[in-house]
């Protein structure tokens, strides 16, 4: 089966509906979410009735559970803070519904999915190598697939050291059965690694392999929109820069 997996769409329509013709072109059969449907942009609700019923799994991330009330928005900076109360007014019943049924970590075909990571699926940061190698050895997965840094990265692992290799679009990865794999797709709606290209993954169970695909999108479209509503100069800013 060939999986499209999202990650951190952030109530970015114009760069999900991107991914999805992309994905569809790609001729994806299913598509799994790893959370942060919400958060940051402007069309939370659209983006959780695009996208529910098409997912075959689909997490809760930290963005979201912050607009639910369940998580402290306190621990968020201030722009994503006020993103989040402005997010928290607009969710609608069946979104909000929707979004408190999800977990933050579940398995798929053999493989662990989580928002952030194995052992802290909420809120660890994987940045760095060493992080990625406390993880290796703190919990049990052969291969995990990651969001919430919306960074593109690879880490492997042979039972005695962690490996990080970038992750770029440049066809598929083959993900060897001899290693362990922890591996993040990037961000649909708020790439933060310069190019500001949404970013998604193909996973191929067939062929145990993972492409990362990066689709233009009209981010003025998404600015404007942004800036209509309210919400600050900065988070609009960023994404012209994907940072
Ligand atoms: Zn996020």
């Amino acid at each position: 089966m060939r999986y499209a997996v999202l990650s951190d769409v952030h109530a970015n329509l114009e760069a999900l509906e991107a991914v999805l013709e992309d994905a569809r072109r790609q001729g994806v059969e299913g598509l799994v979410c790893l959370g942060d449907f919400v958060g940051y942009g402007p069309d939370p609700n659209a983006c959780v009735e695009r996208l529910r019923d098409l997912l075959v799994a689909a997490l809760v991330g930290n963005h979201d559970l912050a607009a639910l009330g369940r998580l402290d928005a306190r621990r968020f900076n201030l722009f994503a803070r006020a993103a989040v109360e402005w997010t928290r007014e607009q969710l609608s019943p069946s979104v909000r519904a929707y979004l408190e049924g999800l977990q933050p970590r579940q398995t798929f075909e053999g493989m662990l999915l989580v928002h952030a990571s194995p052992q802290d699926p909420v809120e660890e940061y994987i940045l760095d190598w060493e992080t990625a190698d406390d993880n290796f050895r703190s919990a049990e997965f052969s291969v995990c697939l990651f969001g919430h840094t919306h960074v593109p990265v690879r880490f492997a692992h042979d039972g005695v050291r962690t490996y990080v290799f970038p992750l770029a679009p440049s066809g598929a990865v083959k993900l060897e059965r001899d290693l362990r794999h922890l591996i993040n797709v990037g961000s649909v709606g708020q790439p933060r690694d310069g190019d500001p290209r949404a970013a998604y993954g193909i996973l191929d169970t067939g062929t145990r392999s993972l492409e990362l695909r990066r689709v233009p999108y009209p981010v003025e479209a998404v600015q404007a929109k942004m800036q209509a509503r309210g919400l600050p100069r900065p988070l609009w800013e960023r994404l012209s820069e994907g940072r």
